[in-house]
């Protein structure tokens, strides 16, 4: 008999406890220790130094590979750029790297540093141009992708992508912070590696900065675990455990998320005061077809413009009382900002371009500020 497989909304929940023997822990222990007790020549999986390995993070590195179906554990790292910067070292000198026009401003500004330190020829696509994307990853190293992007929420054919790039050669890494693994597993697609920043939709309650990376292949997972070590971008214990305690409710918290966002996009598109609306639920969305086709829902991120411009946006986020205006996303908490208030963002993205981080909340309280907000323009 085979046994069932666990719903990943029973395996947020179930992995990485302790075994269930009589007096054991229902959650991990914090170890808190700098160094291990050790004589002699030590053996491979022997837990000797906290920056090399240490228990405590071993818990949410094994529930993160269950969920996005890895071989091997993930390896944590200090944030979800630290975790980008161990992939892109990936790239030879003189390489080439082909990235998204709108992937996460930071992870452009590592591939700009690329070419600029080590001769790397960086190749920016359109990433929901599937025909364009499989031209640019002809002689590419490595295939940098992030879908839905951030903050343009284009979706990437990931399936079509990945095999054009093995067929060139490449390696393929997908940035899969906003789908989740709920919602979309790129390994399942053929991506070699998967990074996410845990920052957002995994850790959830916006109060810990970590990244993780994930591979099944352990020659790429030794390379990715040298750099961590070596560079130093390691996780706190602490923070560590907060993740963990927080991918406990990732399964409610997405459910919810992306049923209240749904339901925005449709009410916003109706709105006389706004301009568009982003969201790959919305039938009219360049991504709905591709985001029907592979993904298990649509995400919890919106993008709006309202009426007015950059003014307009700066008014409405202003009126706005439920809503919380920060960067980030993937918290339990609604949160908005316009994009372009950062100098560092694309000018490919409009000026009046509001991110929005759909949260938890009763959706007509979500609905009824922003209608508040929006009637006011
Ligand atoms: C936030 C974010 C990152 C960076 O993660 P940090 O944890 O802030 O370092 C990378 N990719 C995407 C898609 C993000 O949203």
């Amino acid at each position: 008999m085979t046994e069932r497989e666990l719903d990943p909304s029973t395996i947020v929940v179930s992995a990485g406890r302790p075994d269930a023997t009589p007096g054991a822990p229902v959650n991990p222990p914090v170890v808190l220790s700098s160094t291990y007790v050790s004589t002699g020549t030590p053996s491979s999986d022997e837990l000797l130094y906290t920056r090399w390995d240490t228990e405590t993070w071993h818990p949410f590195e094994q529930a993160v590979a269950e969920l996005e179906r890895a071989d091997l554990p993930g390896l944590v790292f200090s944030s979800g750029m630290a975790a980008i910067s161990a992939v892109i070292s990936l790239v030879p000198d003189g390489g080439t790297i082909v990235v998204p026009r709108h992937a996460y401003h930071a992870t452009l500004i590592l591939a700009e540093e690329l070419a600029q330190r080590h001769g790397v020829t960086v190749r920016q696509v359109d990433v929901d141009d599937t025909e364009q994307v499989a031209t640019a990853v002809v002689g590419a190293d490595l295939v940098w992708i992030e879908s839905p992007t951030n903050p343009m929420l284009e979706v990437a054919d990931l399936p079509v992508i990945i095999e054009a790039a093995h067929a060139a050669g490449a390696l393929v890494a997908v940035d899969n912070t906003f789908a989740t693994p709920l919602v979309q597993r790129p390994l399942e697609f053929g991506a070699d590696v998967v990074v996410h920043s845990v920052t957002k939709y995994l850790a959830g309650h916006s109060d810990v900065v970590l990244g993780l990376a994930l591979t099944s292949d352990s020659a790429l997972r030794e390379r990715l675990w040298h750099h961590r070590t070596h560079h130093g971008a390691i996780a706190g214990p602490w923070e560590v455990w907060l993740a963990l305690r927080g991918l406990r409710t990732l399964a409610l918290r997405v459910e919810r998320a992306q049923e209240n966002a749904r339901e925005l996009a449709l009410r916003l598109q109706s709105h006389a005061n706004v301009v568009e609306v982003r969201h790959p639920s919305l039938p009219g969305d360049a991504g709905h077809e591709v985001a029907t086709r592979i993904m298990r829902g649509y995400g919890s991120v919106i993008g709006l413009r309202p009426r007015g411009g950059a003014t307009g946006a700066d008014a409405l986020i202003d009126a706005l009382k439920v809503w919380i205006p920060a960067t980030s996303l993937g918290g339990v908490e609604s949160t908005l900002e316009r994009r372009r208030r950062f100098t560092s963002e694309s000018p490919t993205v409009p000026e009046d371009f509001i991110r929005m981080s759909v949260g938890i909340e009763h959706v007509e309280d979500l609905w009824a500020d922003l209608a508040q907000g929006l009637d006011g323009l």
